[in-house]
């Protein structure tokens, strides 16, 4: 390891809002717990702010995958298919519901799952039994399909729910790092079955740690939330299922409130900074900028570079973290990962094409203008 001093880090939180004071008030009035009303108010702030009808929230995204993977019916030996190119929890979601991801490449216009590749899959390798689809090689049934929003780029939804609908699949959409994202003009909370969203401390509104399952059908968020809180009938000691405790604590919620009152605001400053990158490093020779899509508007959650192959990642950010200016190269593949190393998948063309010239730049909400000047000014330099 390193040891160098970051100045300018590459995802932090701004907590200058009223996250003081609503912690204060959980304190205050001793609601520290998993029952409180900042709970109920993040719950249909998110939702809300989503453009979905109901919202449950969780302690992290992660189980929000799980638990919407659950809800849809995703069980014991049965294929999900996710895309390649994604964080590894994408895939573990998968796997806590005893299922297998089926990796899908991504295409080269928005690096999300891509539809025509997953019409083509389940064309050649799937069949169907008795309104079932299965895979041919292992038998095991297909459960769903789960796009990400890759950096907060929806996929293109429309495209991927005429598949799914054609073989009568759920859809559950890994929307971690998307919540203030548009598709065609409209919100993003009601274009799967199920959407969840990641309240990580990285993201562009954070709780310190949670997650959250949004969506129109009341039946499949309702499920969710049974299940994530101890699957409790009434008000004893009443269980009708090996349920989970997913909750997210009164504390935790008293901060995604004060977070999400800012999310048009730190929206329009992801945009600012993904911008103001673009423009001040445009003509540098051998590099290139994040998709953008004509369907879609990233919350450009992340923001950086795509290097040329004369160029190492590693390398750039070593000497970026000498100047004291925190970088990244992005998400290794899931089937580069120890534990998906066998699993069923696609060609990897794009993927394997891009995955190694990701150069993530600072993108936290409270950069200034002097910040982001320093990172234009090293990173000129350097490349
Ligand atoms: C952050 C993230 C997750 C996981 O969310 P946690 O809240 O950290 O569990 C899952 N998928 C994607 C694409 C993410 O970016």
């Amino acid at each position: 390891m390193r040891e160098v001093s970051i100045l300018i880090e590459l995802a932090v939180p701004d907590l200058s809002g009223n996250e003081r004071k609503y912690l204060n008030e959980c304190i205050d009035t001793t609601f520290v717990s998993t029952v409180g009303e900042f709970v109920k108010r993040f719950e249909k702030e998110v939702a809300r702010k989503a453009g979905a009808a109901y919202g449950t929230v969780v302690s992290s995204g992660t189980d929000g995958l799980h638990m919407a993977l659950t809800a849809c019916g995703v069980g014991r030996n049965e294929l999900v298919c996710i895309p390649a190119f994604t964080f590894i929890a994408t895939a573990n979601a998968v796997v806590h519901c005893g299922a297998e991801p089926w990796l899908i490449d991504i295409d080269e216009k928005s690096w999300t799952m891509d539809p025509e590749l997953l019409e083509r899959e389940l064309a050649e390798k799937a069949y169907e039994k008795d309104g079932k689809l299965f895979h041919r090689g292992s038998g095991k049934r297909i459960a769903a399909v789960m796009p990400v929003y890759t950096m907060g780029m929806p996929a293109d939804m429309d495209r991927i729910r005429d598949v799914t609908d054609k073989y009568h699949l759920p859809l559950v959409a890994d929307a971690a790092a998307a919540i203030g994202a548009k598709y065609k003009g409209r919100n993003i909370g009601n274009l799967a079955d199920a959407t969840v969203f990641s309240f990580n401390g990285n993201k562009t509104i954070t709780c310190g740690g949670g997650g959250a399952i949004v969506g129109d059908n009341e039946r499949i968020i309702e499920r969710a939330k049974h299940i994530a809180t101890t699957a409790r009938v009434g008000q004893d000691y009443d269980h009708d299922m090996v349920g989970y405790n997913y909750r997210m604590t009164n504390l935790q919620a008293a901060v995604g409130c004060a977070q999400i009152e800012r999310l048009e605001e730190f929206v329009i400053k992801k945009h600012y900074i993904s911008d103001y990158y673009k423009e001040h490093l445009k003509g540098i020779p051998g590099i290139a900028f994040f998709p953008e899509t004509d369907w879609g508007e990233s919350v450009c959650w992340f923001t950086g570079l795509v290097l040329d192959d004369t160029r190492n990642v590693r390398e750039v950010c070593d000497r970026l973290a000498d100047k004291e200016i925190q970088t990244k190269p992005f998400w290794k593949p899931v089937y580069m990962q120890k534990p998906y190393l066998h699993v069923e998948k696609s060609d990897m063309d794009v993927t394997e094409k891009i995955w190694r010239h990701i150069l993530t730049l600072p993108v936290s909400t409270c950069l200034t203008e002097k910040q982001l000047e320093s990172v234009v000014m090293a990173v000129k330099e350097i490349l």
